[in-house]
């Protein structure tokens, strides 16, 4: 037998949910949900490797890597497989009639659809379509996948990801078997970017500031998100100050990341208070200002931390992002106030 490899960092817990699972015990649907740059796309790709790699093996997970269908996946991203799509963002529902359903105009077309579901599959295995930060452009398209997972076709994976879970249909999420991918830990993310080319020191900060994402360490790294983290850590003092800011940063596109952020800070204020040597803060950049805010007693720093992981949760819903800002403002405005007068 030939060495096999699965190689992924983090997810532990879908490793052993899919490390435990026969071909025959494998659901026809996943749902991944988990923060943005964790790792699910990746995971799904490694997975669809795996069960259509040839190489015998016990369990789902692993792949020799040298195959012929191997050779396909070894693009990465850009894998092309005939028994393997992969389509990013909306789904749009064709124009042309066509009884199946769903595919985006321009990456997706129907004729791949159609071949994904009612052909045999090329090598006689799998087909396996990953979805990824899965959205429909209409009611139409997400009743198109409805139908898909009513009636799934035999020998047919469909593997969704996606960062806010709580905007899916019930209908379509009640079909779905959901796995949670957690934040990676700052050694993997470091690991990642040196892999992807990236220097030591640019890996180390990428790592530092990333907060456990890839998607993230990479837009710190290339100054985009630098505005967004910026914005939302002035907002972060002023709130504590009491204040209330100029300029609110959260819209549905910024929420799942400056709420990341703003609970970032929050475990800072939190270390920073609790006198240790800085070296435990994430933030190394805003230490000087994070030291300046008065210490957090324990009761108060657990109270602002449910509130703040009140507020994640909301976010992964239709309540407006605006509305869940300022439930964060508030937590962080009396978390101020309590500490002033404690
Ligand atoms: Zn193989």
């Amino acid at each position: 037998m030939s060495e096999l490899q699965f190689d992924v960092a983090g997810a532990e817990g879908p490793k052993r949910y899919f490390g435990a699972l026969s071909r025959e015990s494998l659901a026809h649907a996943y749902l991944f949900t988990g923060p943005q740059g964790v790792g699910k796309k990746t995971f799904a790709r490694r997975l669809a490797q795996s069960l259509l790699c040839v190489a015998p093996k016990d369990g789902l997970l692993g792949y020799d890597g040298t195959c012929s269908s191997c050779a396909m996946f070894s693009a990465g991203e850009n894998a092309r497989h005939p028994d393997f799509i992969e389509h990013d963002g909306a789904l749009k529902i064709g124009e042309s009639g066509s009884a199946v359903g769903f595919y985006e105009n321009d990456e997706m077309t129907a004729r791949d659809v159609v071949r994904m579901l009612s052909m045999q599959s090329y090598v006689g295995g799998m087909r396996i379509l990953l979805l990824g930060d899965i959205d429909f452009a209409s009611p139409a398209a997400a009743n198109a996948l409805l139908k898909f997972l009513e009636e799934p076709p035999r020998g047919v994976l469909l593997l969704l990801t996606t960062a806010t879970p709580g905007r899916l249909l019930a209908t379509i999420r009640s079909r779905l078997i959901e796995l949670r991918f957690g934040l990676l830990s700052k050694e993997a993310v470091r690991d990642i970017l040196r892999r992807r080319g990236l220097s030591t020191d640019d890996a180390d900060l990428g790592a530092s500031l990333g907060g456990g994402s890839v998607t993230r360490a990479l837009a710190v790294l290339e100054g985009e998100e630098e505005s967004l983290r910026a914005q939302v850590a002035r907002w972060f003092f002023e709130s504590v100050a009491g204040k209330v800011p100029e300029r609110p940063w959260a819209t549905r596109e910024t929420l799942d990341e400056g709420l990341q952020t703003v609970k970032t800070l929050a475990r800072d204020w939190i270390v920073a208070g609790s006198g240790g040597d800085g070296a435990a803060l994430v933030c190394v950049d805003l230490a000087p200002a994070l030291r300046e805010l008065p210490p957090l007693p324990p009761a108060r720093a657990v109270e602002l931390l449910g509130k703040l992981d009140d507020a994640a949760r909301l976010a992964r819903t239709n309540v407006s992002a605006a509305l869940v800002g300022e439930i964060a403002r508030i937590a962080l405005t009396r978390a101020g106030s309590l500490t002033k007068s404690a």
